[in-house]
């Protein structure tokens, strides 16, 4: 197999990475049927306008019944929508956290490598439209486009209502929503007139941000998904949401990239593209931290934004202990720490296969190597700050505080990077509340990234 055409598979499934800055090899038989299936699970639209008796809200609050899956099990409770229905739409008035959210977008990306030619068509064979809802109903079935649609906007908009309470000066644009939209990726690898490989399915079981559009997605999930054991889907779970939009507080207050625009933020690794190579050297780059600090504050966002019986991950799988941000250990019992061991391990040149297991943490996997900074991030507030949003504070002045010194920074190699970055958070949390760095915070910033201490100022390295 050539290279050019197994770099359109990486191109088409990379999720986090440019694509032009794909650097491994990836033989077609090794995708992951995780993120891709042939049976994406539809939603459907629980009824069309015209069985409206009102056409219009009379106002925009209004108490609605969502079907959500807190505390490890699905629930359906009642939650008060205040600003959040605009005319029939589910929005908030004026558009400004969410521009709008849409349904039924259908379209295929078709990529031709014909001797080593790579052509790629996009066909849109049906497009979105906007999700709107009938004022004189209160209950909407689980699983249906509504009711996705009306989760997702209320705790998208409570994450950034709490954003925009503590940063009042900064314009944080609206983004659009868009619900279980079916993406098909062809892929045709031909070799001299003959069809050497080919490739079709749908993007499944995953969330993704896209900076450069402002965007939040949400897929539909798969019927091998389900079997797996997911039964939860992602609009079900508010931190989902919530992380969502962190990505999109991280690009509007720092960029998500140094360089320029990212392609995809993906939730989960779900996303992760595989990377099994054949003596391939792998590098780490700044960006590559920084898409792991963006994952972690975005898991924040969540955690510091939505009420503590919501913003958990019990019985999720996967999710529950390991992207809980309070939680001090992986799924495997291992502590969330930067030890000598991982710090190799996140920056050696082999690759360690195995990226989606949930059972043992891959420090290759920046959703692992975020879950670190989070959770280290939330034991350090936890010594000097009282209130959830105290702590927001500080990991939004944190992030202002990266971008101010980003130029300087990208002189670093990417572990000086990372630990920097770590110890501007202690840095900022000491400015932010009582002047200095103290003993107990030396202990844990210690504890979280054994060594970092030689490089505080107010702390006594240990010898
Ligand atoms: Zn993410």
């Amino acid at each position: 197999m050539k290279l050019t055409s197994l770099l359109i598979v990486l191109l088409i499934s990379s999720c986090g990475k440019k694509a032009n800055e794909v650097d491994s090899v990836q033989r077609p038989k090794d995708i992951s049927a995780s993120h891709f299936s042939q049976n994406p699970i539809k939603l459907k639209s629980e009824k069309s306008k015209s069985l409206c008796s009102v056409n219009e809200f009379s106002d925009s609050q209004r108490n609605l019944n969502l079907s959500l899956f807190l505390r490890g099990e699905e629930v359906i409770e009642e939650r008060y929508f205040s600003g959040l229905l605009d005319q029939l739409f589910v929005r908030d008035v004026g558009a400004n956290i969410i521009s709008q959210s849409y349904k039924g977008k259908s379209t295929v990306y078709k990529y031709v490598s014909t001797d080593d030619v790579v052509t790629m068509e996009t066909e849109d064979l049906a497009s979105s439209s906007p999700i709107s809802i009938c004022p004189d109903q209160i209950n909407f079935e689980k699983g249906s486009l509504e009711s996705a649609a009306l989760n997702i906007t209320y705790y998208i908009s409570k994450a950034s209502r709490k954003i925009i309470e503590l940063l009042p000066t900064v314009k944080i644009p609206p983004v659009t929503v868009e619900v279980t939209p079916l993406i098909k990726k062809s892929i045709s690898i031909i070799v001299k007139d003959q069809v050497v490989w080919s490739f079709e399915a749908f993007e499944t079981d995953n969330a993704y941000y896209m900076p450069g559009h402002n965007s939040i997605t949400f897929l539909p999930h798969s019927e091998e998904f389900r079997k797996e054991g997911m039964t939860a889907s992602f609009w079900e779970i508010p931190m989902v949401s919530a992380h969502e939009y962190g990505h999109h507080v991280f690009e509007t207050l720092h960029g998500s990239s140094s360089t320029g625009s990212g392609l995809k933020n993906c939730f989960g690794k779900f996303g992760m593209i595989k990377t099994e190579t054949e003596g391939e050297k792998r590098t780490v780059s700044i960006d590559d931290i920084l898409i792991s600090l963006n994952e972690g504050f975005a898991d924040l966002i969540s955690f510091y934004t939505l009420e503590n019986n919501e913003r958990g991950l019990k019985g999720v799988p996967c999710l529950q202990t390991n992207r809980d941000v309070g939680s001090r250990n992986f799924a495997d019992g291992s502590p969330k720490v930067f030890t000598s061991i991982r710090m190799s391990q996140i920056f050696a040149e082999k690759h360690i296969p195995g990226s989606e297991n949930c059972d043992v943490p891959n420090m290759q996997n920046p959703h692992i190597v975020g879950a670190i900074f989070a959770h280290g991030v939330d034991r350090l507030l936890a010594i000097s700050t009282d209130t959830k949003d105290q702590r927001l504070a500080i990991v939004l002045e944190w992030l202002n505080e990266m971008k101010k010194r980003s130029v300087n920074m990208l002189n670093q190699t990417p572990k000086e990077y990372l630990r920097d970055s770590f110890k501007l958070f202690v840095e900022t949390t000491a400015s932010k509340t009582d002047g200095k760095v103290d003993e107990a915070e030396c202990v844990v910033a210690r504890e979280i990234y054994p060594g970092i201490d030689g490089y505080l100022h107010d702390c006594r390295p240990l010898f």
